[in-house]
């Protein structure tokens, strides 16, 4: 009865003939919207307790979670795609995005934006994927227990597990159970699954009994071996059990998405696709996520989407080889709970390589970091814009970054704008 339904959870997002279901959240739960939803056109509303509508109206389940990820494995089973999970603390969507731009739309599926948990994960499958071969699916984790619950959803036939940093290592609860969540990857992947991994010692010691390939920048067996920029694009060089690759980006990547790639050609190798190497060329980077913008001759780094302590270093490390001069605006790390301080004091650290530090949005987790190369501290994105004019010359780098909730892209839009 659910065919070619399309599914949606927020009733201001209802239309005509869709049907909604009814989800508790933590703020709210979606029982009390059902009416609204079904104004707004709903065809019927999934509820796991009555509620005063028209009974026709209603279709009465245990658990309206458990309804949407099991609908949402029943149409995988239906069309049964060679599944690829990707997990890790950073560079998760851009890695998907990549994988799905070589391969194509016709023939891949993806979960679209950040649509990567127990809820969005199975809405965009069911809303969106249409039988394609091959999915490609992120899958993110706030704490152990999240990753098994997504691969039970799309259990990976190839499992990708990026790397082991330390995001929302407040949430998760430290930094074991962070590794021990994006484990759950290759745990749960397909008996005659294949886990591409980091080769990162912590992680390669917890696999050994499993079936593995492992990337990464000079170790493993798809490595990054040399990198360089020129006006406005990469060029990068993969050493592989299939031979050396030479792959052309014609956008600045940070090195590590250039060591992600090395994932990307083993997942290819793995799925026994021969892909063209040129389609990387035309691989735009996705906004917020460490998009370099030419303005001015200024290499403006758009990487407001989000931050943690590893992206920060990869992002600082990556705009010393770019410009001329280095400069960044910058907030705070979020999700950190108890370790708030201790990130804060490694920030101040891996900042103070940059030739100058502009600080926004100033709260006391920011505020407390120590860093001799802070030139200005400010809630108003003018004065930080005002700044970096006087402060920037041809040719010269500035980093836009923080965590989601400082809102960076207010003084990114409004250095651009002017410009
Ligand atoms: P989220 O958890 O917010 O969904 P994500 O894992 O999907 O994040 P992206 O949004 O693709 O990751 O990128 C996040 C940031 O991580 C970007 O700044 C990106 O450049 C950076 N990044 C990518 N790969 C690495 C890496 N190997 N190490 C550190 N930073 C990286
Ligand atoms: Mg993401």
């Amino acid at each position: 009865m659910f065919e070619n339904a399309k599914f949606v959870i927020d009733s201001r997002e209802a239309f005509d003939g869709c049907v909604f279901v009814a989800l508790k959240g933590e703020k709210t739960d979606g029982h009390l919207y059902v009416r609204q939803a079904l104004e707004k056109g709903a065809s019927l509303a999934v509820v796991e307790r009555d509620v005063d509508v028209p009974k026709e109206k209603l279709y009465l389940v245990k658990d309206t979670r458990y309804f949407l990820q099991q609908m949402a494995a029943q149409k995988l089973a239906m069309y049964d795609p060679q599944i690829v999970g990707i997990t890790g603390s950073n560079g998760k969507t851009t890695t998907k995005e990549m994988i799905h731009h070589c391969l194509g739309k016709e023939l891949a599926f993806r979960n679209p934006g950040n649509l990567n948990t127990e809820i969005g994960l199975p809405l965009s499958i069911l809303n969106d994927y249409h039988g394609q071969p091959y999915a490609i699916l992120e899958m993110a984790m706030n704490k152990p227990g999240d990753i098994s619950t997504l691969c039970r959803i799309a259990r990976p036939h190839v499992s990708v597990l990026l790397n082991v940093g330390t995001a929302h290592r407040g949430v998760a609860g430290g930094d074991e159970q962070i590794l021990r969540g994006k484990l759950e990857i290759v745990e749960n992947m397909r008996e005659d699954g294949i886990a591409i991994v980091h080769s990162d010692p912590r992680i390669l010691e917890k696999i050994k009994e499993k079936k593995f390939l492992a990337f990464g920048f000079y170790s493993g067996d798809y490595k990054l071996v040399s990198y360089k920029y020129e006006e406005f694009s990469t060029i990068a060089h993969y050493e592989t059990p299939e031979g050396k690759k030479k792959v052309r980006f014609s956008a600045i990547l940070n090195l590590g998405q250039l060591v992600n790639v090395a994932a990307v050609l083993a997942v290819f190798d793995v799925l026994g696709l021969d892909v063209d190497l040129s389609k990387f060329e035309t691989f735009i980077p996705v906004d917020g996520r460490f998009k370099v913008i030419k303005v001015d001759d200024v290499y403006a780094v758009d990487d407001t989407y989000n931050a943690s302590l590893e992206s920060f270093r990869i992002a600082v490390e990556t705009l010393k080889k770019l410009g001329k001069r280095a400069y960044a605006v910058v907030g705070s790390i979020k999700e950190q709970g108890i370790y708030s301080e201790q990130t804060h004091r490694q920030l101040g650290r891996i900042l103070e390589q940059l030739d100058g530090v502009l600080v926004y949005n100033i709260d006391h987790e920011i505020d407390a970091m120590e860093c001799s190369k802070i030139i200005l501290k400010s809630d108003e994105p003018k004065a930080i814009v005002e700044q970096l004019r006087n402060l920037l010359e041809p040719k010269d780098a500035v980093l836009f970054k923080a965590s989601r909730a400082v809102g960076m892209e207010k003084v990114l839009e409004l250095f651009l704008g002017g410009k």
